[in-house]
């Protein structure tokens, strides 16, 4: 499966950015993942929770945002979305594009629980 690289990865910065910020369980994952990495967002939830049994990302809700694609002619600079595979510009036809957008998995963030805050969140005596 294609996708299962991607969520040991996803993992991966998951738990060591939450770590660092001594989390101890990882709630919600919110990743951008460009339309070129033409990733199934089902099989993508699939192999997230697999990869991340038995880490404190184990359990987290997954958010993906697919980021379409977007490249910049270096001949005549015209932006365009283009196909997957299909790099011509609209506007001169020459196949010579830099890819701006929809190529990358970014981590946009991590709500994850701190000792500090489930303690806090514990109901006190009155
Ligand atoms: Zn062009």
């Amino acid at each position: 499966m294609h996708e299962l690289p991607i969520a040991a990865a996803i993992v991966e910065q998951a738990v060591q950015a939450a770590a660092a910020h001594g989390a101890t369980r990882i709630e919600t994952i919110e990743v951008e993942i460009g339309r070129r990495r033409q990733v199934v967002p089902e099989a993508l939830q699939i192999a997230f929770a697999a990869t991340s049994e038995g880490t404190i990302a184990e359990g987290a809700r997954l958010e993906i945002v697919e980021i379409e694609m977007e490249a910049v002619c270096r001949v005549c600079g015209h932006r365009f979305k283009p196909e997957i595979d299909l790099y011509l510009c609209p506007r001169c036809e020459q196949a010579d594009v830099r890819i701006v957008a929809g190529d990358d998995m970014i981590l946009k963030s991590i709500t994850a629980q701190t000792p500090e805050e489930s303690a806090s969140q514990e109901p006190r005596p009155a």
